[in-house]
């Protein structure tokens, strides 16, 4: 990429090695040339790592739910066991 101030060569810097002018604004009109499906497929990926960790909290809650109720009819089944 070419300093757009010194028109230096920076690889691939995010920072120009000579005048130390930031490349980014030249990473974001890379970013606009995308198209409309790629586009839509970075918003799946952060919407997909949303639904993820979404998800995740649902399946710890669910395990404890689970897992409560077992000890729950364990407890009841063990009390009914020693009542006899
Ligand atoms: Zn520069």
């Amino acid at each position: 990429m070419r300093c757009p101030r010194c028109n230096t060569e920076n690889d691939n810097r995010t920072v120009c090695s000579k005048c130390g002018y930031f490349l980014y604004r030249a990473n974001e009109q890379n970013r606009k040339k995308m198209t409309k499906s790629q586009r839509a497929a970075e918003d799946a990926k952060t919407v997909g790592k949303r639904a993820g960790r979404i998800f995740k909290i649902v399946w710890i809650i669910v395990t404890i739910i689970v897992l409560s109720a077992w000890l729950v009819l364990g407890m009841v089944a063990l009390t009914g066991l020693l009542g006899k």
